[in-house]
């Protein structure tokens, strides 16, 4: 063992300590008001393991802004500090354990994906993904995951779309804490991969039924998309370990849910009850094929 193991495994050993302890007090606390807790927990070293889990961590790497505090967050979530993460439309609420006795509440709002955006994606993935299951499984084409996850007209929020709030005494724009809610994220998507679309404040079923309505005829995409073979390098998808499938929420086979007669373009874009139509800026960074 080198100095650098030394110094660091008993401050893990400390820190797994510590956040086993807060999360026990939490738990106990959270009991008395009703409270459910929903806390990250890891089994080995992998952060994420499925194709949505994997993309998200992948975008949050993607940022230049955020690279200083991804390490730190990363050890975090792995020795166990995100004692509790909910998910809802546009926010992210969690609890993490750090250094002091009462852990740190973090809040971190997303903007939703504007609604024309939305519309694209759909026009772009209609006729090519099959059914919720595959959708939620992440078994999609590469064209559909270049498209789903690209930088600039993706799913994925960009950091402008990102607003972050921790307890602690850390100035930072994005604490260590912070960092780790966002990496628990990635690890939630894997189990309940629906919660992306809930954070955009989508309908992920919306990606099928623009298939349905738009025929089986894909629209052809001028948008430049991540290649193919950069994807399965990235996300490296093992299907046959893909997650639960959810066969009371498939929706009817494409082929005998409507004729594919309808040719028409995609319908315009409804706000959906609750939505606040927001106008979201041009994307930085490489990739703006915004027009
Ligand atoms: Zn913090």
């Amino acid at each position: 063992m080198n100095w650098r193991q030394y110094a660091r495994t008993p401050r893990v050993a400390e820190r797994t300590a510590r956040a086993l302890r807060a999360g026990e007090k939490l738990s106990k606390d959270s009991a008395k008001t009703g409270r459910v807790l929903s806390p990250v927990r890891l089994t080995g070293r992998t952060l994420a393991s499925s194709f949505w889990g994997k993309a998200w961590c992948a975008n949050l790497e993607a940022y230049r802004d955020y690279e200083y505090r991804l390490p730190r967050g990363r050890s975090y979530v792995r020795s166990g500090a995100v004692l509790d993460l909910q998910i809802e439309p546009g926010r992210i609420a969690a609890v993490v354990a750090g250094s002091r006795a009462q852990p740190y509440d973090v809040e971190i709002k997303i903007k939703p994906l504007a609604t024309a955006q939305w519309s694209r994606l759909k026009t772009q993935c209609a006729g090519e993904i099959g059914s919720l299951i595959e959708l939620l499984e992440g078994r999609l084409s590469d064209r559909v995951m270049g498209i789903v996850t690209d930088p600039a007209q993706g799913l994925f929020p960009k950091p402008r779309e990102i607003e972050m709030t921790c307890s602690c005494p850390d100035w930072a724009t994005m604490c260590k804490h912070v960092a780790a809610v966002l990496y628990g994220v990635g690890a939630r998507l894997d189990s309940e991969p629906e919660l992306l679309f809930t954070l955009r404040n989508l309908e992920h079923g919306e990606l099928i039924a623009a298939a349905v309505d738009l025929g089986a005829a894909p629209v052809k995409s001028q948008r430049k998309t991540i290649a193919a073979e950069d994807l399965s390098g990235v996300f490296g998808i093992e299907l046959a370990d893909a997650p639960r499938a959810r066969p009371a929420r498939e929706p009817r086979p494409a082929a005998e849910a409507k004729p594919p007669a309808k040719r028409r373009p995609a319908p315009p874009p409804t706000p959906r009850s609750g939505t606040v139509k927001r106008k979201v800026g041009a994307p930085r960074g490489k990739g703006n094929t915004k027009r």
